[in-house]
Formats: C-alpha cells, structure tokens, sequence
C-alpha cells in the first residue's frame, strides 16, 4: 500500500468539494478557483491517476436561484425546499464542471447517487460499472447525491460520507476531501493557541473522535466529525483519506508539494478488503460448476468464461454472490456474477462472442470478471 503523503504514486482518486469552497456566501459559483481545480485534475490525469469528482453544491447554488437565498434571509431549508433548491442547482454545477474542464479538453459525465446505489449489491454493481466505464473512456465523473428523490431515510446526507463510499466502492486507493481547514486538530484551533495539527492518523481511537468534535470547519453539512466518519470507511478499504486545505487555487498541486494536511493512512490493501467482503460476508445464492480447464484458469487468476461452466444451479440474480465449484463438488472460489440464473444457463458452455445472439443483447465477456471473484 501506498502510505506515504503524496498523491503521486495513486491509481484512482475521490476528490471532494464542498459547498464553501465551489460557491460564495451568496451561492455564486466561483469560476476561478473552479478553473484552478481543473487545472489540478487535469495535471495529475496526465500523471496516469483516474480521477473522480464528488461535487457539493447543488442546494448552495440552487437556493439562489430560487430566490431562497441565505444571507440575512438565511434559514434552514425545508426539505421540498431544498430538493427544489438541488435540482435547480445541479444543473448549473454539472454546467460548470463541464465548462472548467471542458477548457482542458476533458469530458465530463454528471452521475447522481443515492445511499442504495452503493449499498444494494445488484445496484452497486451497476454503478460501478458505469462508472468504470466512464474512466476507462477519460472521463472525469462528477458525482452527487440524488437529492432531489432522496428523502431523510435514504439520504447520505453529506458528501463526506458520499465520497467515502465512492472510493470504497470503486476500490480508489485516496480520497481527498478539500475543506476550509488544513486537517484535524487537538482541538479548536481558532479558539485555543495550544491547539496542534495532526499531520497523521492510523487509527481512528475515541481520542481522535474527541478532537474532531473540537476541531471547527467547513460549510456546515458536514464539519469534521463526518471526515473521520468518512475517514473510517475508505480506511477499512485499503483507501487513504486526507483532509486539505482547499482554499487555494491549486489544492491539488500543493498537496502535492507537501502542503500541510491530515492523512488517514490505511494498512489494508484495496483489492484484498474487496475481496474479504466478497469472501466473508455475502451469502452464496447460487453455484456455478465449472470444467477442470477453467478452474486451471482460475487458479491463474483469470476471470471465469461461461465456455468453461458446465452447470448452473438455484435461483439468483445479476451481481449475486455465487459458489464457484468443481465436477467433484468441491468449492473452488466464491464471485458476483455478471447474469442472473436464467441467462447464466443459456451461455453455459458457449464462447463469449455468442453471448449477443443467444441472449439478444451484449452482456459482459465474462461470467464472473476476476476482480469480482475470489478462491476459497
Ligand atoms: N448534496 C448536497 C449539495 O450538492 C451537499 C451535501 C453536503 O454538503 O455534504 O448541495
């Protein structure tokens, strides 16, 4: 794993925006500093990093266009309120996006989530894979929460904990959350001189817990508690967080040259925390036998063809867990796989090519793709 305090070196990159930093106190977007990000995102592409965004903004933006500005006026939004306010907003942020880094020829895809995308299986799966799509084509997803159909039950609620769930999801290796502060202190430091920047977190103890609760911060949804939340999850992944200054106009540069920050370092690999979750704690709907060809194959640590399966067994559908097994019934592997029973048992035993013809449309090469699968 990659620990040292440096976006160099990382495969895949979350970078999170909040409101404060996109949008003036008037819910003006703020073009410049948009442009200078851009900049930044655009640089570490070309230094072979996918990266994504998760925007915040919308509500900032869309109150004031909806004429429920904040300043004097300023009151908490009830929640049709805010829903109106997000959907008016997100337009001119995608807008905006797409304009910033349009200017460096990098396309842009608006991709709207809610709390289920990342955490019902089948819905997961498919995020991901739109969203491996888009960054496998060069494009820079910009991410939010659907706020406008997410209600208080099923909402994330703040983009902290959005982005986390993204860098976990798409197994990213660092998760970037510009703020208005450089990081976590011991406590408030805006009210006490003796107040000290942790530059380094490999353990999030009720210590640190305690600290964010001193430490003030950002644009209100979040504040630090939500980062170390947020720092929680991307940590059980294999996923460094940090939390930057986001002030500048090039944050992402000057994390680079070592601006001062907090890192939340992770020990776990990325893949193999993906791979424990599939492993451990999903419950197999199905098995899938397979020919001694293929499981030589996937002892190389290939993915599994449906030319190599020889039976399908139980109901289940895309993105379920399934038992990967020999003739002599022995489990070999455990994986999500790419069809759901009816589909697997109609390309059984057949090569991918065919796999348009006989099911009428063009699913994947694959029935369990190798990065979704796991020995036993
Ligand atoms: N999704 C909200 C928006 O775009 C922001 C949530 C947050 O600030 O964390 O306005």
């Amino acid at each position: 794993m990659n620990g040292a305090r440096r976006l160099s070196g990382s495969k895949r990159v979350v970078v999170k925006i909040g409101s404060a930093l996109l949008a003036d106190d008037d819910g003006r977007l703020r073009a410049d500093w948009l442009d200078g990000l851009a900049g930044d995102i655009t640089r570490l592409r070309g230094d072979g990093i996918e990266m994504m965004i998760v925007s915040s903004g919308a509500i900032a933006v869309g109150r004031r266009l909806l004429g429920l500005a904040r300043g004097p006026r300023n009151r908490a939004l009830r929640l049709e309120e805010s829903q109106a306010a997000a959907a008016t907003g997100q337009v001119r942020l995608a807008h905006a996006w797409q304009e910033a880094l349009g200017g460096y020829d990098v396309p842009v895809a608006q991709v709207l989530l809610t709390i289920e995308d990342t955490e019902d299986r089948r819905r997961h799966l498919n995020a991901r894979n739109t969203i491996a799509t888009l960054l496998r084509l060069g494009v820079v997803p910009v991410i939010n929460e659907n706020d406008t159909v997410a209600t208080d039950e099923i909402r994330f609620g703040d983009n902290d904990r959005l982005a986390a769930r993204v860098a976990q999801m798409m197994g990213a290796d660092t998760c970037v959350i510009l703020s208005d502060i450089d990081g976590l202190y011991t406590a408030d430091p805006t009210k006490e001189a003796a107040a000290e920047h942790v530059p380094e977190v490999v353990s999030i103890t009720s210590e640190i817990t305690a600290m964010a609760g001193e430490t003030a911060g950002d644009d209100g949804s979040g504040g630090m508690i939500t980062k170390i939340e947020a720092a929680r999850i991307t940590m059980q992944s294999g996923c460094r967080l940090v939390i930057a200054d986001g002030r500048d106009t090039h944050p992402l540069v000057a994390l680079e040259d070592g601006a001062r920050a907090t890192w939340f370092i992770s020990n776990a690999e990325p893949h193999t925390a993906r791979k424990l979750w599939i492993a451990g704690t999903l419950k197999p709907e199905g098995r899938i036998t397979i020919d001694a060809g293929a499981a030589r194959a996937l002892a190389r640590g290939t993915s599994l063809l449906p030319a190599g399966v020889t039976a399908v067994e139980g109901h289940f559908e895309r993105g379920d867990p399934v038992l990967v097994c020999d003739a002599q019934g022995r489990e070999l592997a455990r994986g999500l796989i790419a069809y759901d029973s009816a589909d697997a048992e109609r390309i059984l035993g057949r090569q991918s090519g065919e796999i348009e013809n006989i099911l009428g449309y063009r699913g994947r090469e694959e029935m369990i793709h190798r990065d979704d699968l796991v020995e036993s």
